[in-house]
């Protein structure tokens, strides 16, 4: 580590900003050394903040039917080979139900970009979960609506929307979909939902194809401007039934250095290691923790469906019954000295950048 790349990390971790082109730098200065400054640095930020405390959210695929074709994506709709289905409202909240037996307090409902699921049935759904498990939080991830559906949903009782926007990068995101999809409207609707007043994840992958480091510094940069209350990054893994199959995965080194540089933007983020990072490597989760992040996502979903939500190759936990997967994150999460708090892990509102 040069004596230019010191002066990033220190700089970024006293103003939680840097310029687009030093981003840049900092990403191209990766190297141990100053991977395990970052993680030093995103460790003791998160510790002011949320002390040992890691969060668990219950994942519930609710549908593999998705009207889009994003080249990465094993739902695409052209994937002829995807076995289809889609959990009924009853086999939902049956779900719901068994995580809050867990001890899960947020749920969150995602899926590919199904028309089945009319506003109307989601708020039935939404109603149900809110009546039965007042003291939960329901998160959506359900892609891109309108901003009046989105209202809808949020009257609905609705707290959180996770909707990763990819690539900050609109050239890059041409690259990723088809040209059915925009840039755009992606943006669109992350505005709107802060708008509204829900919590807002966004996110991206690492190392998807065509991705460069100044890809990534608007990523950085739209994160700085942003300021998410959620933002959920892995590795990109190759499907082997999209244009995809070829490239190569994303790596977990790559990943915990930029895990460890969105907690030191900003520090309050909810930051989960995510399933994509445990797929790669057998402790990609723990070393996420270590590097930064404070949420896992044990999955909720039916055993019989959750071989068929496959995003990406080698997806793990897709045998396992729900509370297996909460036990086995669990101790997870406490062999690397952390715990798991059942409570709805709200985001901590920060001072606003102007205060700090
Ligand atoms: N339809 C919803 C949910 C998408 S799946 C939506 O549009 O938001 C959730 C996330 O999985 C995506 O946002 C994408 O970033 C990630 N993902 C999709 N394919 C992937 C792949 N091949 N490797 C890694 N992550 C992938």
């Amino acid at each position: 580590m040069n004596a230019r790349t010191a002066e990033l990390i220190e700089r970024l971790s006293r103003e939680h900003a840097l310029s687009e082109a030093d981003y840049r730098a900092l990403i191209e200065a990766r190297d141990d050394e100053s991977a395990a400054l970052l993680a030093e640095k995103a460790v003791a930020v998160r510790h002011e903040i949320y002390g040992d405390a890691v969060f668990i959210r219950g994942l519930i695929e609710i549908s593999n039917i998705c009207k889009n074709d994003c080249l990465y994506c094993g739902i695409r709709r052209s994937n002829a080979n995807a076995q289809r289905y889609r959990l009924t409202p009853e086999q939902i909240i049956a779900c719901a139900a068994e995580g809050h037996a867990l001890g899960f307090r947020t749920f969150v409902l995602q899926g590919g970009e199904d028309a089945w699921f009319t506003d109307a049935i989601l708020c039935e759904i939404i109603g149900e979960i809110k009546r039965r498990f007042p003291d939960c939080a329901v998160t959506l991830s359900l892609g891109e609506r309108s901003r009046d559906s989105y209202k809808r949903l949020f009257d609905a009782g609705v707290d959180r929307y996770l909707l990763r926007h990819e690539t900050a990068d609109p050239d890059h995101y041409a690259r990723l979909h088809p040209a059915s999809m925009s840039f755009d409207n992606r943006m669109r609707c992350l505005y709107d939902l802060r708008a509204i007043g829900y919590q807002v994840g966004c996110g991206f992958m690492v190392g998807s194809p065509f991705q460069t480091s100044a890809a990534l510094a608007k990523d950085l940069k739209f994160i700085e401007d942003f300021r998410p209350d959620m933002c959920g990054i892995g590795p990109f893994i190759p499907h082997h039934d999209t244009p995809f199959r070829d490239r190569l995965a994303g790596t977990l080194e790559e990943t915990l250095y930029l895990l460890s540089i969105i907690r030191l933007i900003h520090p309050p983020v909810l930051l989960p290691a995510t399933t994509a990072l445990g797929t790669i490597h057998p402790e990609g989760r723990e070393k996420g923790l270590l590097a930064g992040a404070n949420v896992v996502m044990p999955n909720l979903s039916p055993v019989q469906v959750r071989k068929q939500y496959e995003l990406y190759d080698n997806k793990i936990c897709t045998g396992d019954e729900s509370a297996q997967c909460r036990r086995c994150l669990e101790a997870r999460v406490e062999r690397v000295g952390y715990r798991v708090v059942t409570d709805r892990g709200d985001v901590k509102k920060s001072p606003s950048k102007a205060q700090q």
